[in-house]
């Protein structure tokens, strides 16, 4: 379990009332006295691509913070009414430009130091990609390369240095 704070919100999202504070029991909830809303708060959830070819492993740059210029494997967060292989097919191919052929669930990771979503988890998928050249978007990112997990490129996110780990201990 990670010790993370949910946002505190002060204000009701459907009418701007401020939020009150009430027990239900279990724990301290903040809900709306006037739209009978409570706040549930909740994780983000990701997916996360390990893509692999003669012992390298596909990883790309990012362009934008948080972690700007450093590298990750290819994903992203799973919009509302995706289901993670939907996301995970579309991010493989917007970061990487080649299309999922299978995918296995190899591992659930947690991020903890991505403050955009604190105590986020991520599906990571073991991907097989068909036969194409590799490009991504130039948008959120600026490079894209295969790496020995033995010799990584500098990661900002601490799950992704995980999955490096998880590499180098021959996942
Ligand atoms: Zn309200």
């Amino acid at each position: 379990m990670t010790k993370i704070k949910p946002p505190n919100y002060q204000f009701c999202p459907f009418c701007a009332g401020r939020l009150q504070v009430k027990d239900d029991g279990e724990r301290e909830r903040k809900f709306c006295p006037k739209c009978n809303w409570t706040y549930y708060p909740q994780v983000f959830t990701a997916v996360t691509a390990l893509i692999r070819k003669k012992g390298k492993v596909l990883m790309v740059k990012r362009g934008r913070e948080p972690f700007k210029d450093t590298w990750m494997f290819p994903g992203g967060f799973i919009e509302y009414g995706e289901n993670p292989l939907t996301t995970l097919r579309r991010e493989v191919k917007e970061e990487t430009g080649l299309w999922v052929k299978k995918a296995r669930l190899i591992d659930i990771l947690e991020g903890k130091n991505d403050l955009r979503a604190p105590g986020n988890f991520h599906f990571l998928y073991e991907v097989a990609v068909e036969e194409g050249e590799i490009k991504t978007d130039g948008v959120e990112n600026k490079d894209i390369g295969w790496f020995e997990a033995r010799k990584p490129p500098k990661i900002g996110f601490a799950s992704h240095i995980k999955i490096i780990k998880l590499l180098q201990r021959g996942i």
